[in-house]
């Protein structure tokens, strides 16, 4: 079974479906402002910004914290993993 993730949580799915059926507590407009977004990237043992290249081991990880080079302006949105 495959293994989906959202790009901007990291939570995970084992279908699309169910995984944006419900709300994302990170979505970049603000807590359950909208629904998960499927990560289409392939999945890996080291996740990196694809704005400032900081790493985690988990998407997860990564969006927990603010990016510094956030293309909003300096922390005002989290990292986002590269596909
Ligand atoms: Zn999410
Ligand atoms: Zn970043």
């Amino acid at each position: 079974m495959p293994n989906y993730y959202c790009e901007y949580c990291g939570t995970k799915s084992s279908t699309i479906a169910s995984l944006t059926a419900n709300s994302c507590h990170r979505h970049p407009l603000g807590p359950g402002k909208g629904k998960h977004k499927l990560y289409e990237g392939s999945e890996k043992t080291q996740y990196s910004c694809k704005y400032c290249g900081t790493s985690s081991s988990s998407i997860s990880g990564l969006t927990a914290n603010s990016c510094h080079r956030h293309p909003n302006g300096v922390g005002k949105g989290k990292h986002s993993p590269t596909l």
